[in-house]
């Protein structure tokens, strides 16, 4: 009952020109598949172009950030308004990279994702512990901060336009993916959170991705995880053959 979703975040990688090659590539490994939702996260300054070569695809638009006020004065940064008007569905928030490179917090992701419901967006909130919080045995401690703060505040109803991202810190980027076992925890840890939060049919209606070092040969295994509901994909969303046999993913 849970439409799965393959997710692909590009970071800061391809040109407009690159941008609409790796879109058409996809379009056409990707004709006819359904019953998955696929959306790609071009940087901002690809969003038009892949706006354009993505029309009438199926494949949905996605930004990788966002600033939690509508309009003003705040240089550099751009709203959930304007990321609408440039054809996007989805915003990323709350990715590692963002709380770590840039000093992101709970309150501020949280603020984000109120901005991304007020406007009728998507979001895409991404959670995770890292190598050192695993070892601590903290893993389930940051997990419960990150859904707590970062869900602050919103209504049952608002979760209907949430996506959730567990996405270890120490999978990302790094070649080393969590066991099936260990994703299937996490994810499991994570709906009975959204389960205390915002009731059970929430719970049981809200995505789940993994994200960390998904790639072709490991795709199938976490996606036969009964809580893995999709991914969001990094290095191997870069990828047109990769990305299209990541969607095309077939649970055992
Ligand atoms: C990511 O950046 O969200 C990610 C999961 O990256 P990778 O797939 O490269 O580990």
């Amino acid at each position: 009952m849970r439409m799965p979703m393959i997710a692909g975040n590009w970071k800061l990688h391809k040109t407009r020109a690159e941008a609409a090659e790796l879109i058409n590539g996809l379009k056409s490994e990707l004709a006819g598949l359904a019953g998955v939702e696929v959306v790609v996260a071009p940087p901002f300054t690809a969003l038009e172009t892949a706006a354009a070569a993505l029309a009438g695809s199926g494949i949905l638009l996605a930004a990788q950030n966002c600033y939690p006020e509508p309009t003003g004065a705040f240089t550099g940064e751009v709203s959930p308004l304007l990321l609408k008007d440039a054809g996007c569905r989805y915003v990323i928030v709350g990715h590692s990279e963002r709380r770590q490179l840039f000093g992101e917090s709970d309150e501020f992701i949280n603020r984000k994702v109120h901005a991304l419901v007020r406007d009728g967006l998507g979001v895409i909130l991404c959670i995770g512990e890292t190598l050192e919080e695993r070892e601590a045995d903290r893993m389930f401690d940051v997990l419960r901060r990150q859904v707590r703060h970062g869900l602050k505040g919103l209504a049952p109803e608002a979760m209907a336009g949430v996506v959730v991202a567990y996405e270890p810190v120490w999978a990302i980027g790094t070649g080393k993916t969590a066991t099936d076992e260990q994703a299937q925890e996490a994810h499991a840890f994570v709906r009975a959170l959204l389960r205390e939060q915002f009731g059970p049919d929430v719970a049981d209606a809200t995505r789940i991705l993994y994200g960390g070092s998904v790639k072709p040969g490991n795709v199938d295994g976490l996606m036969t995880q009964p809580d893995v509901d999709g991914a969001l994909v990094g290095g191997a969303s870069l990828k047109t053959e990769e990305f299209a046999r990541i969607a095309r993913f077939q649970p055992a």
